[in-house]
């Protein structure tokens, strides 16, 4: 059974056909590169995995259970953002305890966030807490626990942001170029990071980008959408020696 199972997605806006029948199958620890020109759908078929948005036929599975009817905070796929999404009043220690406090402590039980517990609230509040220091030490963020956004680096935000994606510990995780803010010298230290954290992890991994050489360091498999169709799906090196169409090879021929 595969980690994740995309099964004839179809959208449309307005009209405009954006996904045309993608299927597509994660295996368990796989690290799976989503390739292909800007507006080709990538973003979409992200959001729709998530489930911030609805595809208009196709099924989707996740370890063999139909998502079509889990809400997208039950379906448990974690996401990380090109702008992050960090909230910017609250610190990284508290941005990364959102996921684990919706998830732990009921609606009224969880504010505030860190600080004072409500009665019986002690125990999940230091789970909590614990949570969120082994994942700093994992990115090495510890020392920024109580910063807020504002007072952080583009490469420290994006740490910030791939703990509080990581520490609910996703069945699935997706990444929308989460690397196109940061100049190239950190782009390219952040590649080998999120690869390293991938293989601790072994989240099962769908991470969408326009760097055909991020996709070439980083990916077990790479896929190639163009106009909403997956057209080639195989491993980097296939990809690049032998393309099964023209215009997977015309977009992988572009200059780098
Ligand atoms: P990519 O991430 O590959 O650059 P997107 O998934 O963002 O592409 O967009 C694919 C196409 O769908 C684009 O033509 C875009 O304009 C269109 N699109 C995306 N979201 C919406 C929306 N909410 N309403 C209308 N059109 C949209
Ligand atoms: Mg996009």
């Amino acid at each position: 059974m595969s980690a994740l199972s995309l099964r004839d997605l179809n959208k449309s806006f307005g009209g405009n056909a954006v996904l045309n029948g993608v299927s597509l199958d994660v295996e368990a620890g796989e690290f799976i590169a989503l390739v292909g020109p800007s507006g080709c759908g990538k973003s979409t078929l992200l959001r729709i995995l998530a489930g911030l948005d609805h595809a208009d036929s196709g099924e989707i599975f996740v370890a063999g259970k139909d998502m079509s009817a889990v809400a997208a905070a039950d379906r448990n796929i974690a996401m990380v953002f090109q702008s992050y999404a960090l909230y910017p009043h609250l610190t990284a220690g508290q941005n990364i305890a959102v996921p684990l406090a919706m998830k732990r402590l009921s609606r009224t039980q969880r504010l505030p966030l860190v600080g004072s517990a409500l009665p019986g609230q002690k125990e999940i509040r230091a789970g909590i807490s614990r949570d969120v220091r082994e994942m700093a030490t994992v990115l090495k963020i510890d020392h920024l626990l109580d910063r807020k956004p504002g007072q952080m680096s583009g490469g420290q935000r994006q740490r910030v942001a791939l703990a509080r994606a990581m520490v609910r510990r996703p069945s699935i995780f997706l990444m929308d170029e989460p690397l196109s803010n940061l100049d190239a010298n950190l782009r390219v230290h952040a590649r080998g990071e999120i690869v390293e954290l991938h293989r601790r992890a072994g989240v099962p991994t769908l991470y969408v980008t326009h760097d055909q050489a991020e996709a070439l360091s980083m990916a077990d498999r790479v896929a190639v959408m163009i106009g909403g169709s997956l057209l080639q799906l195989a491993a980097p090196e296939a990809i690049y020696n032998d393309p099964a169409h023209i215009e997977v090879a015309r977009f992988v021929g572009q200059p780098r």
